[in-house]
Order: C-alpha cells, then sequence, then structure tokens
C-alpha cells in the first residue's frame, strides 16, 4: 500500500458534519484509498479506483459525495436520485448505505438502497420522493426504473462498486443498459479489485478522463506473513516479551508499540533483562534515529522497538520477526508493520500480544485481512496471575490459561509456545472463512496514552471505529452471501 501523504481528514476540507461524523466513528487518519481519492473527487474529477473491499474505499467515495450534495443547493425531485451507487450485491448495497448513514449522520440528507429479493411496492413508495443517495443493485434498479419510479435524469455523481464483481455475475447488460440514461453533465467514480481488460472497457464506458488511483491489495502483504496472537494481560506483556526473545531464531525484530512512551518503556525493561533494544519514534533526534537504524540495520542491535509513524520510512532487509507488543487501533497499520518481515517477497513472522482491552482491535484487523490470526501459547515462565489470565483470555478462545487453537476447527498450532520458552512459530494464516467470533466484548484502549501521530484518537477506552455488522463475505465470493444475482 503507497504511503499516505495527508496524515489528517482535516487536509481534506470537509464540511463540518462530516468531520464531526469522522470524529464520532473515531476515524483520524485517511486510509491510502482515500488519501489519493478524495481530493481527486473533491475537485470533481472522475476517478478509476483499483481497490478491494476493507481497503475503506466506500468512504473514500462516500465523503466526497456527501461533501458535494451537502454542499449544493439543488434539492432532491421526486421519483429521481442525485447520486447512485451501484452494487453488485445485496449485502454490499446495504453496508455501503450503513456507512453513507454513519458519515452523513449530522447532514439532512435522505439515504435509500433498493435490491431485489423483496417486494419492490415499498420501494417504489418510498422513491416517490425521491432520493438524495441512492444504493441499488443493477437488477432491481432497472426494474424500478421500467417501472416509471425513478428516473436518472437529475443524477449528479454515479458510482460502480467493485466491477468486477458486476461482471462475474452477469450484469454487463443491465449496466450497458443504464449508461445511456445517464446525464452527460455527471461525476463517475469506478472501483474494482481487478483491472483486465474487459473492466478497463467498461471503466472507458462510464468514465471522462478519470484520475487513476490504486492500492495494493491489503491481504496480499498478510498472506505472506506467518502470524499468531498471544493473550496476554498488558501487565504481563513485558515479561512475554523478554521470554520470547530468548528465542535465537529472532535474529532481527521490530517491536511495535502504540505510544512513544511506551517504546521507550520496553527498551528500559529489555535493558534491565540484559537485552540491548533501541527505540525509535518521534521525540527521537534525526542523529538518533539513524543510529538506532544503524545499528538495526548491521546487526549489532538485534531489537528495534518503533511506534507507527516512526516506522513508515524503516525499510531494513532480513527482518525476522515482528512483535506487535501493543496491537494498532487502526487495522490499517497492522498490515504495514507486518509487512516488514514480509519484504521483497520474503516471509516473515508476526506475532502479537493482544491484552484484554485490546480484543476489538484484532477483531478489525482480522476483518480488513480476512486472515483468522492463530491463536498461540503463552510460553511456561512468564508471571501472570490467574485473574489477570481471565481477563486476557476471550470467550470461545480457550479457557483459563491461554492455549492453543481456540477457534473451533480453525486448528491453529501453537508451534513451539509453551515448551521451549521460544517465540513460538504461528501458523500461516490461511485465507478462507473469516473468523467467526462473536463480539468478544473487549473495548480497545490499552494504553492511557495517545498513539503517536493520532492527536485525536479515542483514549477513552470505547471503540475506534462504531462496531458495524459484519459483512458476510465483503461481496468477495467466499460463499455464504446470499447475491442479488438475479432481477427479482
Ligand atoms: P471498506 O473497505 O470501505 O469496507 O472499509 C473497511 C473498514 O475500514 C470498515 O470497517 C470501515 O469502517 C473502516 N475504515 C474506513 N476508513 C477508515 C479510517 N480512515 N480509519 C479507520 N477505519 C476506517
Amino acid at each position: 500500500m503507497k504511503a499516505t501523504s495527508l496524515t489528517s481528514f482535516a487536509d481534506f476540507a470537509l464540511l463540518a458534519p462530516l468531520q464531526k461524523a469522522l470524529a464520532a466513528e473515531g476515524y483520524t487518519q485517511p486510509t491510502p484509498i482515500q488519501a489519493q481519492t478524495v481530493p481527486q473527487a473533491l475537485a470533481g474529477r472522475d476517478v478509476l479506483g483499483i481497490a478491494q473491499t476493507g481497503t475503506g474505499k466506500t468512504a473514500a467515495f462516500a465523503l466526497p459525495i456527501l461533501h458535494r450534495l451537502g454542499k449544493s443547493g439543488t434539492t432532491r425531485k421526486p421519483r429521481s436520485c442525485r447520486a447512485l451507487i451501484l452494487s453488485p450485491t445485496r449485502e454490499l448495497a446495504s453496508q455501503i448505505a450503513d456507512s453513507f448513514r454513519a458519515y452523513g449522520k449530522f447532514m439532512h440528507l435522505s439515504i435509500d438502497v433498493v435490491f431485489g429479493g423483496i417486494p419492490i411496492a415499498r420501494q417504489i413508495k418510498r422513491l416517490a420522493t425521491g432520493a438524495d443517495i441512492l444504493v441499488a443493485t443493477p437488477g432491481r434498479l432497472l426494474d424500478l426504473i421500467d417501472q416509471k419510479a425513478l428516473t436518472l435524469r437529475e443524477l449528479e455523481v454515479l458510482v460502480l462498486d467493485e466491477a468486477d464483481q458486476m461482471l462475474d455475475l452477469g450484469f454487463i447488460h443491465a449496466l450497458r443498459r443504464i449508461i445511456p440514461m445517464l446525464p452527460k453533465q455527471r461525476q463517475s467514480l469506478f472501483f474494482s479489485a481487478t483491472m483486465p481488460q474487459s473492466i478497463g472497457d467498461l471503466a472507458h464506458a462510464f468514465l471522462t478522463d478519470p484520475v487513476k488511483v490504486a492500492v495494493t491489495p491489503v491481504a496480499t502483504t498478510a498472506e505472506r506473513v506467518t502470524q499468531g496472537v498471544m493473550f496476554v494481560p498488558q501487565a504481563a506483556k513485558q515479561g512475554l516479551l523478554a521470554k520470547v526473545l530468548e528465542d535465537a531464531t529472532i535474529e532481527r525484530v521490530l517491536v511495535f508499540t502504540r505510544t512513544k512512551h511506551g517504546a521507550d518503556r520496553v527498551v528500559k525493561f529489555l535493558a534491565r533483562d540484559g537485552i540491548e533494544a533501541a527505540a525509535i519514534h518521534g521525540n527521537k533526534s534525526q542523529v538518533q534515529r539513524e543510529r538506532a537504524l544503524g545499528a538495526f540495520r548491521n546487526g549489532t542491535c538485534r531489537v528495534l522497538v518503533a511506534t507507527d509513524i516512526a516506522a513508515r520510512g524503516i525499510d531494513v532487509e532480513g527482518v525476522t520477526h515482528v512483535i506487535n507488543f501493543e496491537l494498532p487501533n487502526v487495522p490499517d497499520s497492522y498490515v504495514h508493520r507486518i509487512g516488514r518481515t514480509a519484504r521483497a517477497g520474503a516471509s516473515g513472522i508476526a506475532l502479537s500480544f493482544c491484552a484484554g482491552d485490546e480484543r476489538a482491535f484484532l477483531r478489525d484487523i482480522e476483518r480488513l485481512t480476512r486472515l483468522p490470526i492463530p491463536v498461540l501459547a503463552v510460553p511456561e515462565g512468564v508471571p501472570m496471575d490467574v485473574a489477570t489470565i481471565q481477563e486476557a483470555q476471550p470467550k470461545g478462545r480457550g479457557q483459563g490459561r491461554p492455549q492453543q487453537g481456540g477457534r473451533g476447527g480453525q486448528g491453529a498450532r501453537p508451534g513451539n509456545a509453551g515448551r521451549s520458552g521460544g517465540g513460538g512459530r504461528p501458523q500461516q494464516g490461511g485465507r478462507g472463512e473469516h473468523a467467526g467470533r462473536a463480539d468478544h466484548g473487549g473495548r480497545p484502549g490499552g494504553s492511557s496514552e495517545r498513539p503517536e501521530g493520532r492527536p485525536d484518537a479515542r483514549r477513552d477506552g470505547q471503540p475506534a471505529r462504531r462496531p458495524r455488522r459484519r459483512r458476510p463475505n465483503g461481496g468477495q465470493g467466499e460463499g455464504g452471501g446470499r447475491r442479488d444475482g438475479t432481477r427479482a
């Protein structure tokens, strides 16, 4: 994923109600697709985006649309819509509408969603007064148009989401029928996870002089890295880290903390244990950073402790392990972090220490990468009393002392964790069914300090993001979800 040049949503100069909604969602930093798309879309450009679900692409198109509709003086007309988002599946359509409602909750725009498989009569009735934003599957949209319940004449913005899925599901004819109904004067935003010739041709039919934006699929990095998570109380993490570092196969390791002070504390603790480590974060001078990086690069320092922001520029070869001493509250950061150990196609190992109040972060990460992270046993000899263990261990992922597996049927192997006192070689997380974990009720919070570079990150232990209905398959066709592949 490309690094974001914009570090704050404030840089977008969005309408105040939108900024308020983003703060309420706990979003502080745009994801790469948002950083690339939002300014272009706000400038009125057509956008051709290569991005998959999980990259934050919904907000990438929803925010500029809400901004544009909120700013313009026009009002919706009966049986018409001002913005239309075409989605291949009904699940994704509902999800997109939910996102619009969340981001637009302090605005007075009407948001509706229509798809097949349910009676059309109520949808016709609702559309009588028109909608500012309409999310639709192509089949049902055409049915509504055919029944004169809707016209696209007033359309200002069109979004075609997950175009490759649209074609896979046989919507090409529906889409071709829709094109001549669209007003010439409009903005179009087109997103697809892949861009084969057929999608390129379709994009060409919808877009005018588009800006191209692309982000690397998040799963690519995550799939190359062997991952594992240990449930451990915050207070036991330092002891666990020291234990894990006894493993000599950990040749060069990056340890991530959420805060600068947290990074310093880890270095101090390790020093007391006779383990030399250096910290790199925003409070360090350039000279100190270079010295730490130099020692890490040439192997004289085996452990580098870093915050997310400081780690951005780190490109060191041969990082065998990444340890998330604290889980990041922005799931993208997890992918960036573990990617440090999978440079240039190499594979690596990423271990995460998850305290009770970080479980929501873990859930968000697994949702983003669509990879369940195998649970590893905490090695013997890490000081923990029973009460604190119970605090760390979520229901359904083992009982009492953190154990291996814990995810029925997933078969997570603990590797050697718990035997040699070493770091434990976790199993590579296979792509497949999303971790079907019930909500642990875990509230992220962890450190009471601010994560570095996130001045307005939530500090009250509330989830950084609103809990969202789990997208059955993110529309990615991994089974289970019903689709609106037919015209109902
Ligand atoms: P999407 O790719 O649009 O489905 O988004 C994936 C997930 O990322 C959703 O759960 C969003 O709520 C979340 N998300 C989107 N943008 C951000 C952001 N800037 N910061 C934190 N979370 C985000």
